[in-house]
């Protein structure tokens, strides 16, 4: 099903109050679902990015070591839950690193990983130098789409009741964090979220979030037959990321733009605790085989303030935010191209465009 020609040409203000057409007849369902559906349409892409997933089937790692004299303690590999986990990683890497510690201390990586645990490394009192590659806005973290659910960021099979533990206890200090944290400085919101009952998303937020429940088919307006809903937390990246950067710059944190191509270059540093927040870096800075890129693409729409859910299924997934309506994804693994591919693009387009014209009334 399309969007109706007609009532394109009649302006965008009808456009906005949401018409659809069935079998060619137009019809309104301004009043009938409290959904504004999504307008999808080649034209109103404003950008399309992509990136890659730094994933690690075992899950990330949260690990210290020593470096000469030094020590190190590893916090990636998040896969798609980075921005998600950020935080509670960065609480499990500080508790093993900062203990006895005393002295200046390095994060290497300025993504949302590096950012959240230099910030924690500042609350507990410790000078701290961001030494990386690149800075927002061009990390991997950017190009995420920013909900709060840890997606793709470990394979069942092949994690041990440790990493569990550390799972655990990151998604509940994280979940905790983004909490405290909501509000436009840092561009993080509340937000409900439909899912596609059946799909892989569905089997991951069973239990999680606390607000989660099956609607009957009279409770929303999607062309699903199942559908869950639930309450969680969505990041703009981009703003986020901006003021966390400047967060650690306010409280005394220096931020220094390098590459480090070996673990000696890292050795060669004046601080004693080194934080290892690369990323998809550490396959090659660290030689850990086991990280995997999974490359996602977005299409972005011009923003649509009265879409005020998200809601994700076979066809792929609609994030609103003030920068622009997300819609995603692909996931593909092993690809180590972060352009987006315009074949894939359009596909996404076209899947979404089916999906939101496709509303129905709810009353
Ligand atoms: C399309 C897409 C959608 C996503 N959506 C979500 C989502 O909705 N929710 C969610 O939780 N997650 C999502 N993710 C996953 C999330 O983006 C990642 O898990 C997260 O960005 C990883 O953060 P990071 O800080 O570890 O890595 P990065 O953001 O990649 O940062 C790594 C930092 O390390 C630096 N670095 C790397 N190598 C070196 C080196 N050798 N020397 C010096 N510096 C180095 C880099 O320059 C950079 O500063 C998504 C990812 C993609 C691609």
């Amino acid at each position: 099903m399309l969007l109706d020609r007609r009532t394109f040409a009649a302006g965008s203000a009808a456009l906005l109050s949401g018409c659809v057409t069935t079998g060619g007849r137009p019809r309104t369902i301004t009043g009938c679902t409290p959904l504004a559906p999504v307008i999808v349409d080649q034209s109103r892409v404003i950008r399309t990015v992509a990136g890659l997933r730094p994933y690690r089937r075992q899950g990330f790692v949260v690990r210290q070591e020593a470096l000469g004299e030094k020590r190190l303690v590893h916090n990636y590999g998040h896969g798609g839950g980075g921005i998600t986990l950020s935080w509670g990683t960065s609480r499990l890497a500080t508790e093993l690193g900062l203990q006895g510690h005393s002295g200046p201390v390095a994060v290497i990586g300025s993504g949302a990983v590096g950012l959240a645990t230099a910030r924690l490394v500042q609350e507990a009192g410790f000078p701290v130098t961001i030494y990386a590659a690149a800075l927002p806005p061009d990390t991997t973290s950017n190009v995420a789409g920013g909900q709060f659910h840890p997606f793709a960021v470990f394979h069942e099979g092949d994690v041990t009741a440790e990493f569990m533990t550390q799972f655990t206890r990151a998604l509940d200090y994280s979940w905790r964090r983004y909490q405290i944290m909501v509000g436009d400085d840092y561009g993080i919101r509340w937000q409900p979220t439909y899912v596609e009952s059946g799909s892989p998303e569905d089997k991951l937020i069973a239990n999680f979030p606390p607000v989660n429940r099956m609607l009957s088919r009279g409770e929303h307006p999607f062309p699903l037959d199942s559908v869950r809903r639930y309450d969680t937390i969505y990041v703009e990246t981009g703003r986020y990321l901006r003021q966390m950067t400047r967060d650690v710059q306010i409280a005394g944190g220096k931020v220094e733009v390098r590459k480090f191509a070996k673990p000696a270059d890292i050795a060669s540093l004046p601080e004693g605790l080194v934080f290892n927040c690369t990323g998809l870096g550490s396959r090659e800075l660290f030689a850990d085989q086991n990280l995997q890129p999974i490359r996602g693409q977005l299409a972005i729409l011009e923003p649509q303030p009265e879409v005020r859910y998200a809601v994700q299924g076979q066809f792929g997934y609609m994030f609103p935010r003030a920068d622009g309506i997300l819609l995603g994804g692909t996931f593909e693994r092993g690809v180590w191209d972060a352009t987006p591919q315009p074949a894939d693009i359009a596909g996404i387009i076209a899947d979404h465009k089916r999906f939101f014209s496709g509303f129905r009334c709810t009353a």
